[in-house]
């Protein structure tokens, strides 16, 4: 299993100014290998690809000072991004759905750089990082280890900030045996289980979504290409990204916890076509409920647990105990059927996908991850 770590780096003037150039170069060589496919596409009709582009690489280095300074094989993997862009452009065009043609890029938009871990960039022995053509060594605040040995790394700037990501490998773990549980995304409360167990929506997620309405008003206000634009949209960033670790802060936290409690995890499957949810309190929450599903998935896999992912059509509108399709309005915050049971809404569906993940209901039949039986 495939495992990404990111981590902060800080690079002094000299070292961040020459991240900075290393970038501009390799937007440069982007945006000169897709002329070069256009070009060759209008004059000769045909499509190159990223072979003959790469063999191509070694002449134009040697033709070019501010290329030859940066890693070899991180410049065939801007090349291998252009290729791949390609590549998804054509297969969407095949399936009949809308493409933008691949676009020049600029410099200023321009954030990101792969590499090959022991090529282009090293990790030296103290932790510090080495990048071909860049001064001495760059400071990393590694605030966990490697779960192991990266093969492959990804330079990105957020918002004036450096990081590095490291590609990691880890074998899966072998399964444990332990409680299940089911969880839906909760319309009143964040998250409900389905053992009765609701996670409350933490109060910061309403105040954000006033400060960020807030900026991003100042930001409209000012007049284009004004100083205090620039300003203004660095601030909004800021304020997003402070955001987005919040979230993601809880999300690990959270997730990390149903992981530590339950050896199988039943989920609704986002990624069913057609889900018919028309709610939009969870519409606004699929966002935060992708990232927890991702980070469910992979930290089940690092503890041996099992994530199953379900089709989530109608979990909120049928009955756990009796199995009527009992359709409520958005209101309405119990479940209440004619068979007696008076449930919160959100544990119910959360009951509903438990059956679906595991074949029985919560507390009947065996209490087993193993154990898809019904009672
Ligand atoms: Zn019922």
């Amino acid at each position: 299993m495939l495992l990404s770590q990111k981590f902060r780096v800080y690079p002094n003037r000299a070292q961040s100014d020459a991240l900075a150039a290393m970038l501009r170069d390799f937007c440069k060589l982007y945006n000169a290998g897709l002329e070069q496919r256009i070009a060759a596409y209008r004059t000769r009709g045909i499509s190159l690809n990223y072979g003959t582009q790469a063999k191509e690489l070694k002449a134009v280095r040697a033709a070019d000072d501010g290329l030859a300074r940066w890693s070899f094989t991180a410049e065939q993997q801007v090349l291998r991004r252009l290729d791949k862009t390609f590549k998804g452009f054509f297969g969407r065009i095949k399936r009949g759905e809308r493409a933008g043609f691949p676009r020049f890029r600029s410099a200023s938009r321009y954030h990101a750089a792969e590499f090959r871990v022991g090529d282009g960039l090293t990790v030296r022995k103290n932790g510090r990082l080495g990048f071909v053509g860049v001064p001495g060594e760059i400071k990393v605040k590694q605030h966990r280890p490697l779960a192991a040995e990266p093969k492959s790394a990804i330079l990105t700037r957020q918002n004036g900030k450096w990081f590095v990501v490291f590609h990691v490998e880890i074998a899966e773990v072998e399964r444990r045996a332990g409680e299940c549980i089911g969880i839906d995304i909760g319309l009143s409360s964040l998250v409900a289980l389905s053992n009765g167990e609701t996670i409350v929506r933490p109060n910061w997620t309403k105040c954000t979504k006033k400060g960020l309405r807030r900026r991003q008003r100042s930001l409209t206000r000012c007049r284009r290409g004004s100083k205090r634009r620039t300003k203004m949209r660095a601030r909004l960033a800021n304020y997003s990204a402070k955001v987005a670790r919040k979230r993601s802060d809880f999300l690990h936290k959270l997730s990390a916890d149903l992981v530590s409690r339950f050896a199988a995890i039943g989920i609704e499957d986002l990624n069913v076509k057609g889900l018919a949810r028309g709610m939009l309190a969870k519409e606004v929450n699929d966002a935060a409920w992708a990232q927890l599903t991702a980070m469910l998935r992979y930290k089940a896999a690092k503890a041996g647990s099992a994530l199953i992912e379900v089709d989530p059509r109608g979990t909120s509108q049928t009955c756990p105990e009796c199995g009527t399709i009992k359709p409520k309005p958005l209101g309405e915050r119990r479940h209440r059927c004619e068979c007696g049971c008076d449930l919160d809404r959100d544990v119910a569906a959360a009951m509903v996908v438990h059956f679906r993940a595991f074949g029985f209901w919560p507390g009947h039949g065996l209490q087993d991850s193993s154990g898809r039986v019904a009672a």
